[in-house]
């Protein structure tokens, strides 16, 4: 059996874009791989654990055990996709090969993709499960806020003023068109930019887009390789709109 813990280039996984391209011609193809990597000395069943059972269709199995069928997707990232695998497979590749990251827009555009929220949703979907150590940071869109939390002090003015509390920077992934993915908060000293900073480049990958209010703990992070985008509260108020519907997430 072929050792998976030493994966070696060109046997385990493709040594070029001409390689990766004709390992991986066709869904049967990428189906093939998966299977390999998943059942390397055959199938074997994940809901009762009988080794042994018949391929029925494209990359499912029924369990000669319990009866039941499981696709060799089942669980994984490739899951129940109306994405052909080869697209998904493309993206693996140039969300791997790119040093610096691979944009929704040029994915989008190297796979012919119709839709860039596809395309984001995919890159979004690789980045949350290929975490790579000292690379887990939040990305895509992120609110970034700071708050004071611990005990009532009701004679404070309420905000940034400090007493028995400990300041906590907030950040919080933004996900389209709706809901929130991974968050990170720490103890910081205080909310200067001296400590909001080191906050955001500690929590955040390069390249995202910082959501921010208008505080000036916040200013300077554009030049930090962040797209800074400011909530002005005072600007909301002057629309009539609720500041506190800013920055939703982190709050
Ligand atoms: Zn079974």
């Amino acid at each position: 059996m072929d050792d998976l813990w030493t994966p070696r280039a060109g046997r385990h996984y493709p040594r070029s874009t001409g390689e990766f391209q004709s390992w991986f011609a066709t869904d049967a193809d990428c189906l093939d791989y998966l299977d390999w990597l998943r059942w390397p000395g055959g199938f074997v069943c994940p809901r009762c654990g009988h080794a042994g059972g018949w391929a029925v269709a494209d990359g499912r199995y029924k369990c000669s055990g319990c009866g039941s069928r499981t696709s060799v997707t089942a669980g994984t990232l490739f899951d129940r996709r109306r994405t052909p695998l080869t697209v998904w497979f493309t993206a693996c590749w140039m969300f791997a090969a790119q040093k610096d990251g691979v944009s929704a827009l040029s994915l989008q555009r190297a796979l012919e993709m119709g839709s860039y929220q596809t395309a984001w949703a995919m890159l979004h979907r690789l980045r949350s499960v290929l975490v790579r150590p000292g690379r887990d940071r939040l990305a895509g869109t992120v609110e970034v806020d700071e708050t004071y939390i611990g005990g009532e002090e009701p004679e404070l003015p309420g905000g940034r003023a400090k007493g028995k509390k400990a300041l906590v920077g907030v950040a919080v992934e933004v996900k389209e068109p709706r809901g929130y993915g991974r968050c990170r908060m720490t103890i910081i000293s205080d909310g200067s930019a001296a400590s909001l900073h080191p906050f955001v480049t500690g929590n955040v990958e390069p390249g995202t887009t910082v959501v921010t209010d208008g505080w000036q703990g916040y200013a300077g992070i554009g030049k930090l390789g962040y797209l800074h985008e400011r909530l002005s509260q005072r600007a909301a108020r002057a629309r009539g709109e609720d500041p506190g519907r800013l920055l939703l997430g982190v709050h």
